[in-house]
């Protein structure tokens, strides 16, 4: 399905969306799900991502993948660490490392990977998925200092 006109993506990813090289050696993630573009430099806030649901599709250079440490996002689909404990009245922790890694991306260089729209059954599946993004989007608030 067709992107947004308004969203900040690119249509393909052509180059590393870290560093912009255009490099022959580099991996392609697209696991990432959409509401963590928020995390990424210019990406959209999961509240403004409204009734969608799907991933990012972005290219990283070998460089930046082996010695930048973006690695960290390999199969990468949320940014949340399950391992740690929440903090702050926050109902889940981020990865910080995963985190620092997607905040090196630029989402003019990131392309939308799968998309489609969600489809409610209920008003309280709606209201369920709005809280979520926007317990996602202050936790990444939080993370970045924009409290
Ligand atoms: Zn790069």
């Amino acid at each position: 399905m067709e992107v947004p006109d308004d969203w900040p993506y690119a249509d393909e990813p052509t180059v590393c969306a870290a560093c912009g090289s255009d490099d022959d050696r580099y991996v392609t993630v697209e696991s990432l799900g959409l509401v963590w573009g928020a995390a990424m430099d210019g990406g959209l806030a999961p509240t403004a991502v409204g009734d969608y649901s799907g991933t990012l599709r972005f290219r990283c250079c070998h460089d930046c993948w082996t010695e930048e440490g973006l690695a960290v996002l390999e199969d990468t689909q949320t940014l949340v660490d399950r391992e740690a404990r929440a903090e702050g009245g926050h109902p889940f922790a981020l990865d910080d490392e995963q985190v620092a890694a997607a905040a090196r991306l630029d989402a003019e260089r990131v392309a939308v990977g799968d998309l489609r729209p969600l489809d409610y059954r209920s008003d309280p599946e709606r209201e369920h998925v709005r809280s979520q993004d926007e317990a996602a989007e202050a936790v990444l608030d939080s993370w970045f200092g924009r409290e």
